[in-house]
């Protein structure tokens, strides 16, 4: 009898170690915002970025919450969240800017796709468009089209699997003006290759630096310029990198 007890503790310790590793709390907390009642190729990434996302979840051991109520961009809800996602679309009232900006200035992270970061002269917003790094939507190539891009630096946390060179999947590119490179805040980590141009067929891109995704360093940010359409997912090597920015900036510490 005495010889089972080593036996039996072990079992014990096992079962209580697998219990533990599967009950483990989640690394950090994403709360994705999105919205159905916009352009249908915004809501097509928005769907496919929830399953992606939410798959991810399970093997990175985040938690991830999604939601289309933007009145929930406020202190209460945002505090219980290190990452706020804002998938295809952007906050509307002061309110909402208001809780998300203090958010953003007490370390809370985010990362933006596409229509996120649109601005312009109507957007009245000017904390937003700093934040960005001073960009300003000027032009877009129409329709989507695959495109070059450019990776530099290559050993970022957020691009280190991607090559200095790839070709994306089809997006709608946009163009800022002035290109948030020119602020001292902004790494830019993807731009859109030159060879490109002219980019479009209704709507060109024809000169300039347009970078594609790049981070305020003032900030737990990222912006992604793709967003459009049902390919963004398309690309195995390319979709890792959103699984390295979330985790970058899930991870980083407050
Ligand atoms: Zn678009």
């Amino acid at each position: 009898m005495m010889k089972k007890r080593p036996l039996l503790l072990c079992l014990l310790l096992h079962v209580s170690f697998t219990a533990a590793a599967v009950n483990k709390p989640p690394a950090f907390k994403v709360l994705a915002f999105y919205n159905l009642r916009v352009e249908p190729d915004h809501v097509d990434f928005a769907n496919d970025a929830l399953v992606y996302f939410k798959r991810l979840a399970g093997e990175k051991n985040f938690q991830f919450d999604t939601t289309t109520d933007w009145s929930k961009m406020n202190a209460a809800v945002l505090s219980k969240y290190q990452v706020v996602l804002w998938l295809n679309f952007f906050p509307t009232t002061p309110e909402q800017r208001a809780a998300f900006s203090t958010y953003m200035e007490h370390g809370g992270g985010w990362i933006g796709f596409h229509v996120a970061g649109y601005n312009d002269k109507y957007t009245q917003w000017p904390w937003f468009v700093n934040f960005l790094g001073g960009a300003v939507f000027v032009n877009n190539n129409w329709p989507p089209l695959p495109a070059k891009l450019h990776v530099d630096p290559t050993n970022h946390p957020v691009t280190r699997h991607l090559p200095a060179d790839y070709l994306s999947p089809a997006n709608e590119w946009y163009q800022w003006d002035p290109s948030p490179r020119l602020s001292k805040d902004v790494k830019v980590l993807v731009t859109l290759d030159a060879a490109n141009y002219p980019l479009g067929k209704k709507n060109l891109l024809t000169s300039g630096d347009i970078p594609v995704v790049w981070t305020n360093k003032k900030y737990n940010m990222l912006y992604v310029n793709m967003g459009h359409g049902d390919k963004i997912f398309t690309d195995s090597l390319q979709n890792k990198m959103y699984e390295d920015a979330l985790l970058w900036v899930g991870r980083k510490k407050k």
